[in-house]
């Protein structure tokens, strides 16, 4: 949601609430996406559960909840849950102790101000396996696919740390079955390696299927299963939503043909993808981290992802050179049990990020971000801006730019819940200008995008499209657009 247009964001929901949809996963720190679900569920007139969830010091949460109450307009919530628990009691967040989490959603649920208590959790198979047990959660939402890994799996150094896919559904279906737990599925479509998206188009796909799957298809696939209560896709367009909505419907039910189908297409997809068992990593005689390389290289292709991408962990920052270091390795010593030619698998790799970075789809390197001047009173750096250089004479086009608020202040969006103060990103391009509404804070050293359509000029020619972070109701916002800019873009209108 965070990288559509506010409408299409609505829009896609309310479609999704129409269809039948009657739930929806959401977070705090989602860049707004609370609000938007608020909206599309008064927009659309129907009764839809909110998973949303809470973290931090025991204030932080309860305020996230009772803010979820207000969102809702209501004193009692179907549901609320805690963000990956495992990461918060990695943080040393109070999770089972006394004034924790587990104490605070237990008294609200007393208190009759909640419903049911759901956990997220990307932990191993045993950790889910504690949190089933303990009896507190009505629902756990984890990840499972047909691949079994997705597009942000990895595979530390023992003991493990994180999820299993696979075992996922082995151990920890049946266990959830036995005690009444229902089981939600993220990451269904494999955080988009499983099927091309609609909204988010593949840049690259690494996969070698010659038919690929259809997200439809692997949905009712994943729901045929009885111990599977929901899926939770990530929808970002009006045609995901019918999709995705669609798969939930009674009828048609999978055949045992299309059964067939998903089954080998993801057997094939395995075979030619990496994912990331992290075996081969202390192979390579030039050091390479292959796993983390396949795995930036995948969710660069995809191009929905940017949440969970850590700087450090990105593909040229890992490997500078823009030459392929396997194309001139003349000791091979990688291998993969799995069977994948890491080389040649490597080197294919490597040519499509340079494209996408040649073509400006990849975020700035940690060393390019450092050497960026903050820009504007709001000290902001451009991280990522995805800005066609070429626009269709009056034709709406899609502009995305991902930010990185680098001063000491917080930047506050202009909304209903602050209503005097606030910043917009202002788009102008000719005598055109639009204001882009901020959807959420933004601390110092946090990112945000922003995701807009703009209307081309009329007239064909070169332009400027000049973007800039202005205030409503400050001084600031008499400075002139020149102070206020913060980057700006050639734009061919044909
Ligand atoms: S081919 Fe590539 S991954 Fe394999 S050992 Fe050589 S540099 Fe490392
Ligand atoms: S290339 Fe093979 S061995 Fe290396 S991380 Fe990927 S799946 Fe594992």
């Amino acid at each position: 949601m965070r990288m559509v247009p506010q409408r299409q964001a609505v829009e896609t929901l309310k479609r999704g609430f129409e269809l039948g949809v009657n739930f929806v996963h959401t977070a705090p720190d989602y860049e707004g996406a609370e609000d938007l679900v608020a909206q599309a569920i008064e927009e659309s007139g129907r009764r839809v559960m909110v998973f949303t969830q809470g973290y931090g010091n025991p204030a932080h949460f309860e305020w996230l909840f009772e803010m979820a109450c207000l969102r809702a307009k209501k004193k009692t919530l179907d549901v609320f849950g805690i963000a990956c628990v495992e990461d918060r009691e990695s943080l040393n967040e109070n999770v089972w102790g006394p004034g924790g989490m587990i104490e605070f959603l237990l008294r609200k649920k007393r208190e009759g101000r909640l419903r049911s208590i759901f956990a997220e959790s990307h932990g191993t198979p045993e950790y889910i396996r504690r949190l089933i047990e303990s009896r507190v959660f009505d629902s756990i939402l984890l990840a499972y696919n047909t691949l079994g890994f997705h597009a942000l799996s990895y595979f530390p150094e023992p003991p493990a740390t994180f999820e299993n896919v696979p075992r996922n559904k082995l151990e920890i279906f049946p266990l959830a079955r036995q005690h009444n737990v229902s089981i939600l599925l993220m990451k269904s479509l494999g955080g988009g390696l499983a099927c091309p998206g609609k909204a988010f188009p593949s840049r690259v796909r690494f996969s070698a299927e010659q038919n690929p799957l259809a997200a439809g298809e692997i949905l009712r696939y994943l729901l045929e299963d009885p111990d599977v209560t929901a899926v939770v896709p990530g929808t970002a367009s009006v045609e995901e939503a019918e999709e995705n909505a669609k798969a939930g419907f009674a009828e048609p039910r999978i055949n045992a043909e299309q059964e067939k189908k998903v089954e080998s297409a993801s057997a094939g997809m395995v075979q030619s993808l990496c994912t990331r068992c992290g075996y081969c990593d202390a192979l390579c005689s030039r050091k390479l981290p292959v796993s983390w390389l396949f795995r930036d290289a995948y969710i660069s292709g995809i191009g929905a992802e940017t949440f969970e991408t850590l700087d450090r962990l990105q593909y040229f920052h890992l490997h500078p050179d823009e030459a392929s270091t396997c194309g001139t390795c003349d000791n091979v010593t990688c291998e993969c049990p799995a069977g994948l030619d890491v080389k040649r698998e490597l080197m294919h790799v490597h040519a499509a990020m340079v494209e996408l970075k040649q073509a400006g789809k990849l975020p700035l390197t940690p060393s390019a971000i450092a050497e960026q001047q903050p820009r504007g009173p709001w000290s902001a750096k451009s991280i990522l801006a995805e800005i066609p250089a070429t626009w269709s004479r009056g034709a709406s086009q899609l502009c995305r730019v991902w930010w990185e608020n680098a001063g000491a202040v917080k930047w506050i969006p202009a909304n209903h819940w602050t209503k005097y103060t606030g910043l917009n990103l202002v788009a102008k391009i000719g005598h055109a200008q639009q204001a882009v509404a901020l959807r959420h804070e933004v601390e110092p050293n946090t990112r945000t995008h922003f995701s807009f359509e703009m209307t081309a000029p009329r007239e064909p020619g070169c332009y400027s499209l000049q973007l800039f972070l202005k205030s409503v109701g400050t001084d600031i916002q008499h400075a002139s657009d020149e102070d206020l800019e913060i980057c700006s873009f050639p734009v061919q209108v044909e």
